[in-house]
């Protein structure tokens, strides 16, 4: 059973409620999470309060150690992590281990070493005063993250956070909250302090929003849907909160007719489908050049059918069960509407029914689309399952034009082999993220964020560093 992590303890929500937990490989209950309300977020922000000195003020050395032993726990115990992942997701379990998990432990690794490079800037004014920088923790910070990569943007948000010497109140999704309350498992034995990390279980409109709207909250860093980061930056922003938004994304992929086609093809089967296409990163827009256009489009529907749907715990599925019910629905009404916008169905297109024990699981095949003008809905709004559409192009000025046309502006992938060309595109392309030749390739010292409709900051590397602290300039006149 699931409980909530607060001032050190596993313990019940105050209302003593809880709701179902699906998995949705089988589209069967099999677990019940807390229904978390401002109570339990009350109880998280007085132990926050009380932790707050004594973590703040321990010297950095001291807070990475543990987080290098949270770390190594969960690398301990990597296996029954991503198992749990898979199950809670729906994602195939070759990916949680490979990717999820490893992930996770990387994070916590990654912060608990960057921080000792995290130096104070110093100015010096003319010849008689000099500046230099203070950065103190914030005091008690909200960390709200979504279904897609539980563990993976839980930690990413939670490790910086922490490093930087705030106490922490965290929510994962309500859809995909079991690793969650493992890593609270993992820090009670790492022997954290009581009250610096607070993992609390719920529905977004419930514990997320007592998170947002706590005044002793004094930045909320959140990863999820742009219709949440807007409600969650007009109850922040009036007070005065820091806020980092990672929001939705609708990413073009760029393919010149001068790309190295072989890599070209395996990187996209995969930007397209990888975790269902339910990861931000996913290029859901496909622009081919024209003289490429039909060789592309043939040769990727054979790779595409051949993907191999089903179980998520078999290890060689590569697409696993769609993460919830509702999200299923969500995806299926977008081909639809795909359809009455005029599109036709390369491959896919429907619900698939595996045989076996997932045989009443969420799954949908992975759906090509075609012939569909750039600025219809299909090819504006965010689906995030596994659906592609094709666009063809014939000029730069004609691709940029399309791919900068939605609202969002997260990443983009480019393919060409001609240089010039592709720093061109990648400078005039409007999102935070632009890869070239290759896809979600990442270092974690880099700023990673959207422009636009997909979000608001950066995290990531310094930025993150910086964005859970509070700079204090001291200016001393010699
Ligand atoms: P969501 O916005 O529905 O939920 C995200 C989190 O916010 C959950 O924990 C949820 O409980 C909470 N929440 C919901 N309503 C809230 C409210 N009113 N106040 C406070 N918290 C609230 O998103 P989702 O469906 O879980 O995730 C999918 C979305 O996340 C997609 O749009 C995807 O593009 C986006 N995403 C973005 C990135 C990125 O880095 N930019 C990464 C992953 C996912």
């Amino acid at each position: 059973m699931i409980k909530n992590y607060i001032n050190g303890r596993l313990i019940e929500p105050v209302s003593e409620k809880y709701f179902d937990n699906f998995d949705p490989a089988t589209g069967t209950v099999y677990g019940i999470i807390p229904d978390s309300d401002e109570r339990d977020i009350e109880l998280a922000v007085s132990a926050a309060e009380a932790a707050f000195n004594e973590w703040a003020n321990l010297p950095v050395m001291a807070r990475s150690k543990y987080l290098l032993k949270i770390a190594s726990l969960i690398q301990r115990d990597l296996k029954e992590f991503a198992r749990a992942e898979c199950v809670d997701n729906g994602k195939p379990l070759s990916l949680a281990r490979a990717v999820d998990i490893p992930r996770a432990v990387q994070n916590f690794e990654f912060f608990a070493s960057a921080v000792h490079g995290f130096a104070s800037e110093a100015h010096q004014t003319e010849d008689d005063a000099i500046n230099y920088t203070l950065r103190s923790p914030i005091g008690i910070v909200g960390a709200i993250s979504p279904w897609n990569l539980p563990l993976y943007l839980f930690t990413w948000k939670i490790a910086p956070a922490l490093i930087t010497g705030n106490c922490v109140i965290a929510k994962p999704s309500e859809v995909t909250p079991v690793t969650a309350f493992m890593l609270s498992e993992a820090c009670i034995e790492a022997g954290l302090p009581a009250g610096v990390l607070n993992i609390v279980h719920g529905f977004g409109n419930k514990a997320g929003k007592a998170i947002s709207s706590h005044p002793k909250i004094k930045a909320i860093t959140f990863t999820g849907g742009t219709k949440t980061g807007a409600e969650i930056a007009s109850i922040a922003a009036p007070m005065f909160k820091k806020i980092s938004l990672e929001l939705g994304g609708k990413n073009p992929n760029i393919i010149f007719a001068d790309c190295n086609y072989d890599k070209m093809l395996e990187t996209t089967l995969r930007s397209s489908f990888r975790n269902q296409g339910e990861i931000c990163l996913c290029g859901s827009r496909i622009f081919i050049e024209k003289p490429l256009y039909e060789k592309f489009k043939n040769d990727f529907i054979v790779k595409v059918q051949e993907l191999h749907i089903g179980d998520p715990l078999e290890l060689d599925t590569d697409q696993g069960a769609i993460v919830s019910k509702q999200h299923l629905e969500k995806v299926l009404s977008y081909i639809q509407l795909a359809k009455e916008e005029g599109g036709t169905i390369l491959c896919g297109g429907n619900r698939f029914v595996p045989e076996g024990r997932c045989e009443n699981g969420w799954f949908i095949e992975p759906t090509v689309i075609e012939g569909l003008p750039y600025n219809c809905r299909t090819n504006q709004e965010e689906i995030f399952g596994p659906v592609v559409t094709l666009i063809p192009f014939e000029t730069e000025d004609e691709v940029l034009l399309m791919a900068n046309s939605t609202e969002y502006g997260l990443a983009s992938t480019v393919w060409t082999e001609n240089l010039s060309k592709a720093h061109r595109i990648a400078s005039a392309l409007e999102t935070g993220i632009v890869w070239i030749n290759c896809w979600m390739v990442r270092d974690l010292r880099t700023p990673f964020g959207g422009m636009k409709s997909s979000g608001v900051g950066r995290e990531g590397g310094l930025e993150a560093l910086r964005f859970f602290t509070e700079p204090k300039n001291v200016c001393v006149k010699l």
